[in-house]
């Protein structure tokens, strides 16, 4: 029997990138090999030169296509099989590596929004649905629009193997959360896209978009983030290693903040429960700090912290690289 390999990879696109996919047919027991593809449609490469790599990174099973079916993603190169511009899985791997006996962590919470023809779900045309308060965590019809998708989404998640740990609709109408992790530094990543893609792909069976736009209503409603929760084993076991991450993550937050996702300073003012983007803070239990120190891990005087400073539309790779380089290296130092 022929295999169906949806081959995943992430594009060019500016200021955020978007994810693509084709199909493969596979024989039955075949590795997925390299593919490749034009770069010239995905803002890849230029019309002249147009060919692009697609290199297999993770591979799980495909629940939508269910069967022996898989999702195959990948790290895009240049044909001399160098990391293309665009591939910044490449040098998280490194990081990863140069670090591995710390045993970092990441558990990411996705927020993102669905659309219906342009506007989010549940909101009445031309107007807007009542002040926000009665719908992050709500039930019932007249609070909360999705939950159909939703749960199809975290069946899919389960099935594809990937280390999904929770849902929750949000503060704003329409608008919902997925959890990834614990995972490993790369791990965190891979696991992310996927997940992404097959939000994207089950929403589309729907007719809604998600979208993972950091402010996708202006005005008094809540942005969209991506918090990203992190230990190392030291912090896993010790008060200070979790105070000393939230001391070094200020030390480099000008530096990092540019690279948190398009738009921060949109999502970032200092309102609906988020820091201004222009001061670094922590604090335990504040979700007004940029860096928040769970109750929990104060009362046991261990465990991990959360940066809350991240877009929704953040690149996984880039975030997990910038905390592990700084908060691994001011550990071994
Ligand atoms: P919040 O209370 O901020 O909404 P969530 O429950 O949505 O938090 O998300 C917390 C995330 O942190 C989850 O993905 C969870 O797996 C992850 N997490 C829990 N413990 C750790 C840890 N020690 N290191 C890294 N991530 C962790
Ligand atoms: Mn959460
Ligand atoms: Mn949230
Ligand atoms: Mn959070």
């Amino acid at each position: 029997m022929s295999i169906k390999a949806e081959y995943i990879w992430i594009d060019g696109t500016k200021p955020t990138p978007l994810l693509r996919s084709k199909t493969k047919i596979l024989a039955e027991g075949q590795e997925p090999p390299v593919w490749g593809f034009d770069g010239s449609s995905t803002n890849q490469a230029e019309g002249h030169s147009s060919d692009c790599v697609l290199n297999p990174v993770f591979v799980c099973p495909d629940p939508i296509r269910g069967g022996d079916s898989i999702l195959v993603l990948n790290e895009v190169l240049d044909i001399d099989m160098k990391p293309h511009v665009s591939n910044t899985r490449r040098a998280t791997a490194e990081v990863a590596e140069k670090y591995a006996d710390q045993d970092m962590w990441f558990g990411m919470e996705q927020e993102y929004t669905f659309l219906e023809d342009g506007h989010p779900l549940g909101w009445p045309r031309g107007g807007f649905p009542g002040p926000q308060g009665p719908y992050y965590c709500g039930v019932g019809a007249d609070e909360v629009y999705g939950r159909d998708i939703v749960e199809a989404h975290l069946d899919a998640c389960i099935e594809a193997g990937l280390k999904i740990s929770g849902i929750n609709a949000e503060v704003m109408m329409g608008q919902w959360e997925f959890q990834i992790g614990p995972a490993g530094v790369v791990e965190v990543g891979d696991h992310m896209w996927i997940a992404r893609w097959l939000l994207y792909r089950i929403a589309e069976d729907f007719n809604v978009a998600a979208t993972i736009d950091p402010k996708p209503m202006p005005g008094d409603w809540n942005g969209a983030g991506c918090h990203t929760n992190f230990s190392t084993e030291l912090m896993r076991n010790d008060y200070d290693a979790c105070i000393a991450a939230a001391e070094v993550l200020g030390k480099h937050h000008t530096e990092h903040i540019s690279q948190y996702g398009p738009g921060v300073e949109r999502r970032l003012t200092g309102m609906h429960e988020t820091a201004p983007w222009t001061e670094y803070s922590y604090g335990v239990s504040n979700r007004g700090a940029s860096v928040r120190i769970p109750w929990q891990v104060e009362v046991d005087k261990k465990g991990y912290i959360e940066d809350r400073r991240p877009n929704a539309n953040m690149d996984p790779y880039i975030v997990a690289k910038l905390i592990t380089e700084v908060v691994c290296e001011d550990a071994a130092s």
